[in-house]
């Protein structure tokens, strides 16, 4: 039986209600791998020969979400959490590079850890049976090896997704492609482009905010910009300039290898954040390089990649954003941060601060003295903002419309000097009460 695998309570309830019904059930892939890392696992999926209408009787008195019947798999809500419980199957075709055409119900274990992509996905543990590790996952997992379970090329061929899924687990477990591995996953590139685009971003979303990402995009960019093409060009783009001393995609990885607050916005802003100096480069009167608006360049770019993947379009939105801004120094001091606030979310301000504060710190030592006083003054200008709870916005203004038609005023002219009131408090003219909004009021004009 080998070792015995300390699990969650809850799963322990899972795996034996399906034994005790007279299954076999193991805990599979992701969990297994993490829990032999000594990694903290959110999601168990359990894998078993019980089929879906057998799961849904044992576990009757559970919630339980149809996630895929077509495909044997429901998901269980037990004691406030959630298990992914899947009918052994081997997968067949992906003609369409998206789903298997039809999956083929198998009745033992060994047949269901064949159609994992890795190895090291492809371990299984039961209570009762042990540890199984059929493909020798255990032994790539102390080397650190990505290995497709079976012939890498036809594996590739079946669900090209398993290529960026090889970069992805590259991001996560900080492991490399084994090399017939990689061969075949470059040799079956072109097949990407038949994939669906939901599937792309998810698993690139996944990459970004792995915590190896700047490894696996150094090491795999081969792959990454076969998916993204239009980020190739920041490949070997050197930047002769005193502030920098990397060249953009090397920048760009530093840059997300220094973000303390990685969130898939901020990971998909950080990575495009520069995409447009190439196309912007030029040789300044000082000698030096210079990317003039590569920021309009690079958003025009994050919404062409963006909106190619069909990101959600709240997505799309604060990505750009953050592109736009990233590399404004915000030398218009509060009145400036607070149009901004006035404009955007805050959340959109929160995080257009991380961007920057990621970028600033993939430049040179020299870059970063220069631009880092301005990074913290606007910064502790920010926090002062909200911190007072500083005025920016109509909400916040101590007047309202019906107090200025109280004054008199009607129609156009309410909206027109809640404006000008609001412009004057921001830029300091007034402060921000009442009886001052309303003399300066009267006085207007
Ligand atoms: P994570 O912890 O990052 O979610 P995971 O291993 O759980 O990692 P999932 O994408 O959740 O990864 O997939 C669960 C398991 O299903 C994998 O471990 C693998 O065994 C299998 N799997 C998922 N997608 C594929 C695929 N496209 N081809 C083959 N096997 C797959
Ligand atoms: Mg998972």
């Amino acid at each position: 039986m080998g070792f015995i695998m300390d699990l969650p309570d809850n799963l322990k309830y899972i795996l034996s209600a399906l034994e005790n019904a007279g299954f076999e059930a193991y805990v599979v892939g992701g969990a297994v791998r993490d829990k032999l890392l000594g990694v903290n696992c959110e999601d168990h999926d359990v894998t078993t020969n019980a089929k879906t209408e057998d799961i849904l009787r044992i576990f009757s008195d559970c919630k339980i979400i149809p996630t895929g019947l077509k495909h044997g798999t429901v998901t269980v809500i037990y004691n406030g959490s959630s298990f992914e419980i899947t009918t052994f199957r081997s997968d067949g075709e992906y003609t369409d590079m998206r789903h298997p055409d039809k999956v083929t119900f198998v009745t033992n274990i060994n047949e269901d850890l064949a159609r994992r992509d890795f190895t090291v996905n492809s371990m299984a543990y039961s209570k009762t049976l042990g540890f199984i590790d059929v493909f020798n996952g255990q032994n790539d997992l102390n080397e650190r090896t990505l290995r497709a379970v079976g012939d890498p090329e036809k594996r590739f061929e079946e669900d090209a997704l398993r290529i960026i899924r090889a970069v992805r687990f590259a991001a996560k477990l900080g492991f490399s492609i084994e090399e017939n591995t990689l061969k075949a996953a470059y040799k079956k590139l072109d097949n990407l482009s038949k994939l669906s685009v939901e599937r792309v971003f998810s698993e690139l979303t996944l990459t970004l905010c792995a915590k190896h990402a700047p490894f696996a995009l150094d090491k795999y960019r081969k792959i990454f910009f076969a998916v993204l093409p239009e980020l190739s060009a920041m490949d070997g783009c050197e930047q002769y300039n005193r502030s920098h001393s990397y060249n953009v995609y090397e920048h760009t990885l530093k840059a997300l290898e220094s973000c303390e607050n990685v969130t898939p916005i901020i990971a998909w802003a950080i990575i495009l954040h520069d995409a447009g100096k190439p196309f912007t480069r030029i040789v300044g009167e000082d000698g030096f390089q210079h990317f003039p608006d590569h920021w309009i360049v690079s958003e025009e770019i994050a919404v062409k990649v963006l909106t190619r993947l069909k990101a959600p379009k709240a997505f799309i939105d604060e990505v750009r954003f953050l592109v736009l801004y990233h590399d404004n120094l915000l030398l218009g001091g509060k009145p400036y941060l607070k149009r901004l606030l006035k404009k955007y979310k805050t959340s959109y301000i929160d995080d257009l601060f991380v961007v920057k504060k990621a970028d600033l710190y993939a430049h040179s030592e020299f870059g970063i003295k220069r631009f880092e006083p301005y990074y913290e003054k606007s910064l502790k200008e920010y926090r002062e903002i909200i911190e007072n709870d500083e005025c920016y916005s109509f909400d916040k203004l101590d007047i309202s419309g019906d107090e200025i038609k109280a004054l008199g005023f009607s129609g156009k002219k309410v909206g027109q000097l809640l404006g000008v009131a609001l412009d004057a408090v921001i830029d300091g003219k007034i402060p921000d009460e009442k009886d001052k909004i309303i003399e300066f009021i009267k006085n207007y004009e």
